[in-house]
């Protein structure tokens, strides 16, 4: 079978190009950080290179420092906007490992002690809740 490859119409390619809104928390010229509409966990955000890729298997490495330092950055601020025990770091590559979307991105999730995972890509959370824990995790990125 033929390698699949990066199509420009994937949902966040089209988030990138602001053809649909996202609940964004962080933007400059290597990433996008948006909440994920259907968390796994309060506060579940996504971090998104621009540059594009389907995942971690076809990425320029030269994108892949600079992006682990803003999930870093990411991972310290939702542990501090939610007071959380941990953060769980995932990402998932091609249909098999359960991506799907395919532009490479980081899932940053903060964890609290006894409390599970929800599933992948399951409920939709209220966009009041998102927006208001985009503005916590900004809040956090800030300061
Ligand atoms: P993956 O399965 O690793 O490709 O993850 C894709 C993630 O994107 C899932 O956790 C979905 O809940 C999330 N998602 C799908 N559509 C959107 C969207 N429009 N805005 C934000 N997150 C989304």
């Amino acid at each position: 079978m033929a390698e699949a490859t990066y199509d420009s119409s994937n949902i966040f390619a089209r988030i990138l190009r602001g053809e649909i809104p996202s609940h964004r928390v962080y933007e400059d010229e290597a990433v996008i950080v948006f909440m994920d509409v259907m968390p796994q966990g309060q506060g579940h955000t996504l971090v998104v290179p621009k540059a594009p890729s389907r995942n971690l298997l076809d990425a320029d490495p030269a994108v892949l420092g600079p992006l682990f330092a803003h999930v870093q950055k990411v991972a310290r601020a939702v542990k501090k906007a939610f007071d959380a025990d941990g953060v769980t770091v995932m990402q998932f590559n091609e249909p098999a490992s359960g991506q799907t979307v395919f532009h490479l991105h980081v899932h940053v999730i903060p964890r609290f002690e006894g409390i599970p995972l929800k599933p992948h890509s399951g409920q939709m959370e209220k966009p009041e809740i998102l927006a208001q824990n985009a503005g916590k995790i900004r809040m956090a990125l800030a300061n």
